[in-house]
């Protein structure tokens, strides 16, 4: 049997050069946990074409959602970011990864921080009602270099509050905190920076970063993965796997060739 599920692409969504997102049909029996990746691709020259990617839809919606890159040379994401309408995309029947709400231990804030298209995982968490239920607040950061990178800000602000099976939870702890570092935005500065610094919770009316009350989900470029574990490690937290639950869980946005 087949390892590859194949979907029809519903909509395309472009947003800057370097960036675009896709929905595509979901096979029924596709089922996955909030924050898990999967392969998936193109057929090229006869050959399945695959890569990591994360689910940025939630595991309880009709269709599949996935945010990416357009590397110019890149062996994929050159021929993906040309796909249309009515397209068919290869979707991988075996979702992994650890940014899953089990590798952590009991809470009260949720830090989803992400760089770039590190997002994605984090869509799929922020509408997920098990987020919510466990943590008193969910903070979502996204870090990016230029404003028209912040891709979902419109859906995270005003579509996803209305939402209407999961607007009420949202409303009520969902903090968005959307930062820029080459011009000026409501934020500005590197998250590890900002949260270093205390300053990125204090602006939310948070207290310090502490392990004792705070969970972290990490998932970003491999630079920023290394520099806020140096971080979390300094202030005692410890790394949670999928049988073993810790204070943080990493998970690659990409892997530097
Ligand atoms: C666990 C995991 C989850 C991933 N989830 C996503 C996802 O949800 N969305 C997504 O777009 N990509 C994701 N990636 C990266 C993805 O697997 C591919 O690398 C990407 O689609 C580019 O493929 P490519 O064949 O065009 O180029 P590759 O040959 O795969 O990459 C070429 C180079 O482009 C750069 N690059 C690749 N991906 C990115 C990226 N996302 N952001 C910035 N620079 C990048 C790197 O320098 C890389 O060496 C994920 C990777 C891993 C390991």
């Amino acid at each position: 049997m087949s390892t590859m599920n194949t979907e029809r692409v519903l909509e395309v969504r472009h947003y800057t050069d370097r960036l675009f997102s896709f929905k595509t049909t979901r096979d029924p029996a596709f089922r996955f946990l909030n924050g898990q990746f999967t392969m998936i691709g193109l057929e090229v020259d006869g050959k399945p074409l695959l890569r990591a990617y994360s689910m940025a839809s939630s595991n309880y919606e009709d269709n599949l959602e996935f945010f990416s890159i357009k590397v110019a040379d890149g062996p994929l994401t050159s021929r993906l970011q040309n796909i249309r309408v009515g397209d068919h995309v290869l979707v991988g029947r075996k979702p992994v990864g650890t940014l899953i709400q089990d590798s952590l231990l009991p809470g009260r804030t949720l830090y989803l921080c992400a760089t770039g298209t590190g997002l994605a995982p984090f869509l799929s968490v922020i509408k997920d009602p098990e987020a919510y239920e466990r943590y008193e607040n969910v903070v979502l950061v996204h870090g990016t270099r230029f404003i028209a990178e912040q891709a979902y800000d419109d859906f995270i602000t005003r579509v996803l509050p209305q939402d209407e099976f999961i607007g009420e939870m949202v409303r009520a702890k969902l903090r968005y905190y959307p930062t820029v570092t080459r011009e000026p935005y409501v934020h500005n500065g590197r998250i590890t920076a900002l949260l270093e610094s205390g300053q990125l919770p204090a602006d939310l009316g948070l207290p310090p970063l502490n392990r004792d009350s705070d969970r972290v989900m990490i998932c970003g470029s491999p630079v920023f993965l290394k520099d806020l574990v140096a971080m979390l490690h300094q202030r005692g937290f410890e790394e949670g796997a999928n049988n073993r639950p810790g204070h943080f869980v990493v998970e690659k946005a990409f892997v530097e060739k």
